[in-house]
């Protein structure tokens, strides 16, 4: 496995790989990985011929009052589970790498970044944008894998990837959870195990939405009352949103006809955790 911090000879190795005919799997992270990200490189592993992982926390996509600063950063493991687990080549960049001095050129979002995470992360969703679409031209991929844990993530950069015209199929992968039922995150390491929990509230509250569905609800407003419910019991210390949303446009529904997403954000101490899931009919 290859570990390479500069973008132009990413750039250029990668250019290398292409002219041999060989297809490249992206899976851009932040680090501090878990088997979330490793499900990625291996779906990468299984449908390319090269697994690139790239380990930026990008300061862009993080608010004046976010954990930037504190974000996990465990390069030196990251790195030995990545390589344990097949990955072709690492990009680990630093800051002045991806941002230098003068950098000033963004990507305005599409508008499925609106609602949710971008109303309350202002400027998030532009980070994410800008940082996956530069890390889309030092590594020109056929394919690019995003975590349906990230829900609205996958949407806005499929949406992206549509309006720019952007030559890379997006896929989007299951999330991977612990055996309790709560979603693996890099931020699950700020919890005590007393949050932690609690933390499973967010998981619960999704499962008695399916019930729900199961049941023959066919109201948005009433999964959203019970998901709220549940939240409240875990409990959590704040609710920033629970909503059932459209898979596509993610506006919320109110009357169901058709598969919808339960999407939730809630904080728990201070540590702010995002879940999703889709509810079909059985
Ligand atoms: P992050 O390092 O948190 O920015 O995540 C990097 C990628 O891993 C994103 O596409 C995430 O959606 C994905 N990811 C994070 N957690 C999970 C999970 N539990 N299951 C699947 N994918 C995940």
């Amino acid at each position: 496995m290859k570990v390479l911090a500069s973008a132009s000879d990413t750039y250029w190795l990668i250019d290398q790989l292409r002219t041999q005919g060989k297809r490249i799997g992206l899976v851009p992270t932040m680090g501090a990985l878990h088997q979330g990200h490793l499900s990625l490189v291996q779906r990468a592993k299984e449908q390319t011929d090269v697994a690139v992982v790239t380990i930026f926390v990008n300061p862009t996509q993080f608010g004046p009052n976010e954990d930037f600063q504190k974000y996990p950063r465990t390069l030196q493991s990251d790195i030995e589970q990545l390589e344990s687990c097949g990955c072709d080549l690492v990009f680990t960049p630093t800051n002045q790498q991806m941002y230098p001095l003068g950098h000033s050129t963004f990507i305005e979002p599409p508008s499925v970044a609106k609602d949710w995470e971008g109303k309350i992360r202002p400027g998030h969703f532009r980070g994410v944008a800008t940082i996956v679409m530069k890390l889309f031209q030092i590594i020109p991929a056929h394919v690019g894998y995003f975590g349906r844990k990230d829900y609205q993530q996958v949407a806005v950069i499929r949406a992206m990837a549509r309006d720019l015209n952007l030559p890379i199929l997006i896929q989007a992968c299951e999330t991977i959870r612990e055996t309790d039922g709560l979603a693996m995150s890099s931020r699950n390491r700020y919890l005590s195990p007393s949050q932690r929990a609690r933390a499973l509230g967010l998981s619960k509250a999704l499962k008695m939405g399916q019930t729900l569905i199961d049941q023959g609800c066919t109201s948005g407003q009433t999964i959203e009352d019970a998901m709220r419910i549940e939240l409240t019991k875990a409990p959590v210390d704040s609710i920033d949103y629970a909503a059932v949303v459209h898979p596509d446009t993610l506006e919320p529904v109110e009357s169901i006809d058709g598969p919808v997403v339960g999407i939730i954000a809630a904080r728990i101490g201070n540590t702010r955790l995002i879940d999703n899931a889709t509810f079909i009919r059985g």
